[in-house]
């Protein structure tokens, strides 16, 4: 017997159908004798509806009566999933996060998860009773509703499967498990036996959206194991999913293990400011004042002595912000002029054997330059590489590395 953690992403709960094939399957792991906790997420489409619609209402909304608005998707399911179960004889009841309670900090729209009362649910469980969680919210110091961010029901599994001390937590979704790269764009991805938790949050943090990064961060503190499994495998049919767990579980480590893709990039070129101390400083300070998350910082001197480029990237919808926020400095860092490219895309190839191999890296940028694809900035850490290219070429770029690295199903 063990006690597990279930989670339904949206397309696992998109319509009453599934909700009744959702049940079924957790019907069936009770009868093996666990002990079980759903946590679901809103029907596929219903979250991206109600952010439009905030957003419809005031570009500049309060940021409160947003996640008042979004976590109602996760109320919807939780419910529903709660009577399918009871409708063929499983115990069951729908928890919202106020309930349980799932206490957050105050940041309203990206809350980060503080503490979760497990005790109550793991009695009923004990007695037999599979609680039902909405995914995705909290309650905040300030006592209102707050959700996690987008992707954000993932957290609130990995989370929950450590306040119940669950033995795992069970990510079901519309692929098979982790792959070696998105494998809607690459019809020859290979499904990943186990990965890395290292590599998995590189994996999401490039761009990979399969697991939400911060649920992977949590599971690497915990030192839990997540399983990434289908909901769309029919009963009987094996469905080994993927494992994400510690490096020292993998016995084959590969140089490369995956390529990721952002598209939600863009590219802000600052072209002769002045090269002295505290310019950078100036710049990154400013930015982050105005909470803007750079990525690739590139610097190099200008053709005019005693001048300075530097070019960064950051998540696309803040390029205006950063704008902005530069715009103002101006006189102070001696801007000569400001260049933002937004339609760029962040390539990445992740693997825990890249630290000791040489050649990776040329590897790379010989198969991009193979496909006529120019590098515009470039990243490196212990275990990956990303490059800054045109958004235009982002699917071209993965599949040619994805080749070259060895990747592609035979
Ligand atoms: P859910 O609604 O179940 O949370 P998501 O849409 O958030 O599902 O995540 C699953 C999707 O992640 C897949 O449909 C797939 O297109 C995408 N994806 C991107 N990169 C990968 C990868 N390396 N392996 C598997 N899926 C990936
Ligand atoms: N429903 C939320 C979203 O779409 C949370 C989730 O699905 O994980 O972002
Ligand atoms: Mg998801």
């Amino acid at each position: 017997m063990a006690r597990l953690v279930m989670k339904f992403g949206g397309t696992s709960v998109a319509d009453l159908d599934r909700i009744r094939t959702v049940a079924a399957r957790v019907k069936r792991e009770v009868n093996a004798g666990h002990e079980v906790a759903v946590v679901v997420s809103a029907m596929a489409g219903v979250t991206n509806q109600l952010v439009a619609w905030c957003q419809a209402l005031s570009p500049l909304h309060d940021a409160r009566e947003y996640d008042a608005v979004v976590a109602t998707g996760e109320e919807v399911t939780s419910g529903l999933t709660a009577i399918a179960l009871q409708t063929i004889g499983v115990d069951a009841r729908s928890w919202q996060g106020w309930q349980i309670p799932v206490l957050t900090d105050g940041a309203h729209g990206k809350a980060r998860v503080e503490s979760i009362a497990g005790q109550e649910l793991i009695r009923r469980m004990q007695a037999g009773q599979v609680p039902v969680v909405a995914g995705f919210q909290g309650l905040g110091p300030d006592n209102r509703v707050t959700t996690l961010g987008r992707g954000g029901s993932d957290l609130s599994a990995v989370a929950l499967a450590a306040a119940l001390e669950a033995d795992r937590c069970d990510i079901y979704t519309d692929v098979d498990g982790v792959y070696t790269t998105d494998p809607r764009i690459v019809a020859k991805a290979r499904r990943l036996e186990k990965i890395s938790y290292e590599e998995m949050l590189e994996l999401a943090s490039l761009g990979a959206k399969v697991l939400q990064t911060r649920s992977v961060e949590l599971a690497m503190a915990q030192r839990g194991p997540v399983r990434v499994l289908s909901s769309f495998v029919e009963p009987g049919v094996d469905n080994p999913g993927t494992l994400v767990c510690g490096e020292e579980e993998i016995v084959e480590k590969q140089i490369v293990s995956g390529v990721a893709y952002s598209r939600d990039e863009a590219k802000v070129s600052l072209l002769g400011i002045a090269d002295s101390p505290g310019v950078a400083a100036q710049i990154f300070g400013r930015l982050a004042d105005a909470n803007i998350n750079v990525d690739m910082i590139v610097q190099s001197a200008a053709r005019t002595e005693g001048r300075q480029n530097i070019v960064f990237t950051c998540p696309d919808r803040d390029a205006p912000r950063a704008k902005d926020a530069l715009l103002a400095l101006g006189e102070a860092i001696q801007l000569e002029d400001i260049a933002i490219r937004r339609d760029v895309a962040k390539v990445s190839v992740i693997g825990i054997g890249m630290r000791s191999q040489v050649g990776v890296a040329r590897t790379m940028f010989s198969a991009l330059a193979g496909k006529g694809i120019n590098i515009e900035a470039i990243s490196t850490s212990e275990i990956k590489i990303s490059v800054l290219i045109d958004a235009s070429y982002t699917e071209l770029a993965v599949r040619a590395l994805h080749s070259a690295y060895g990747l592609d199903a035979v």
